[in-house]
């Protein structure tokens, strides 16, 4: 039987989420019937115009049927999985017919059902899309994104909030959003399972005077994340905790207003491709030295210009040899690699550790205030270099040492 209706879908996973609903009534097919080689289950296939191939839905799923208003033409059918309420409006005779035939099919009474009642729904192959591309705001799925993606697209729509319902998405291992409006991110974010690639170029990070990058220090995010684009987005430094994320391979911070890199970057083992042009960099931390990278990109920076802010303090050889247990303690942590975060230590500890440097020599240096600014030949480090001038292919670094010895040999 096909019934000709006005169906809204609800989804009550977005409900759960405070998702604000965007759903209406649709001119719809509802299809009530069985494939043609499974004779013993029943399903309800629903079409619409913005659905055209068709939604199944087993009647086996259905955890419970509102039928108070069946007389004015209105019931809700709530299906278990997907997690879908189905408010229905129709005439109220085709509605009671459709509702009987429906109880029998449930209840398995079908004997007394015509046969040539139930439609022969074919089978609908069941083709979860995993990938969407949204460019226009009117490509925006009405009944919510599909719950297999992996890979989606938001683009230049001018979205100015994180759409919640993504949260959702279990499987998502890409995702662009460039060229948005976006200013903030929510701290669930870090918590999407798969996700290993996060396009946020050409938004609004940066607005704020303080930004909360907490989302991104999320525990799965840490763990999964590969490639991180935040160019365009205002920034006046990036976190310094940036190194937790221990498997990023692809930074990308282009056009910013970054004055300086972080001093832990260079602890991010397996970083290799890291683009930084148009920024206000005038060094950079010397434990990007000890990164492998395969490809760095430094155009449009201040190297070049001399300028007095970057004067290192007087110090004395004393300094390295005079040290606080905090100092040998904190090296332990660095050289073990422990893992710390501001629910195990006081996070006055966690800042310090945060801002330790590395040596020319690779080992820690917790001691920010003793550098010296050195060029270096970017060629002796990195294997593909992308910079203004390439017939004088050296930047200042600031360098820091852990012994007289490691200054002796700078
Ligand atoms: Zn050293």
């Amino acid at each position: 039987m096909k019934l000709q209706c006005q169906v809204e879908v609800v989804n009550r996973l977005h409900l759960n989420l405070n998702v604000k609903p965007n759903t209406k009534y649709l001119k719809s097919t509802l299809a009530l019937g069985k494939e043609p080689k499974n004779d013993r289950e029943y399903f309800i296939l629903h079409f619409s115009s913005v659905n055209k191939k068709g939604t199944k839905y087993n009647v086996k799923g259905i955890k419970k049927a509102f039928v108070k208003c069946l007389s004015e033409g209105k019931v809700t059918l709530r299906f278990e999985e997907p997690p879908h309420d189905l408010c229905i409006k129709s005439n109220e005779p085709e509605l009671k017919k459709f509702m009987k035939l429906l109880q029998s099919c449930i209840t398995g009474d079908t004997k007394n059902v015509k046969l040539g009642e139930l439609c022969s729904l074919g089978v609908v192959k069941e083709k979860m899309p995993t990938k969407l591309v949204i460019l226009n705001r009117s490509e925006y799925p009405t009944s919510g994104l599909p719950r297999s993606l992996e890979y989606l697209y938001v683009n230049g729509i001018k979205l100015c909030n994180f759409r919640r319902e993504i949260l959702s998405l279990n499987n998502l291992r890409l995702l662009d959003l460039s060229d948005n409006e976006i200013e903030k991110l929510p701290l669930e974010l870090g918590r999407l399972p798969n996700l290993s690639e996060l396009y946020l170029a050409n938004n609004n990070l940066g607005s704020k005077s303080t930004v909360d990058w907490k989302w991104l220090f999320g525990p799965r995010l840490i763990a999964n994340l590969r490639l991180l684009d935040l160019s365009g987005n205002k920034l006046k430094e990036l976190p310094k905790s940036i190194w937790k994320l221990q498997n990023l391979v692809s930074l990308k911070v282009n056009n910013n207003a970054l004055t300086r890199l972080p001093a832990a970057l260079g602890r991010i083992s397996s970083l290799r491709y890291l683009t930084v042009s148009q920024n206000h960099l005038q060094a950079l931390p010397c434990s990007l030295m000890q990164c492998r990278l395969e490809y760095i990109d430094l155009s449009c920076n201040l190297f070049n210009v001399e300028t007095n802010s970057l004067v290192p303090e007087k110090h004395s050889h004393w300094d390295l040899y005079v040290t606080s247990l905090l100092h040998i303690a904190s090296k332990a942590v660095m050289k073990q690699k422990i893992y710390y975060a501001s629910n195990i230590i006081p996070w006055t500890l966690v800042e310090f550790l945060d801002n330790a440097n590395l040596c020319v020599c690779g080992r820690p240096v917790l001691n920010d205030k003793f550098y010296v600014i050195k060029e270096y030949e970017l060629k002796d480090f990195f294997r593909i270099v992308v910079f203004n001038n390439n017939r004088n292919c050296s930047v200042k670094f600031e360098c820091y040492f852990c012994s007289p010895k490691c200054i002796s040999i700078k």
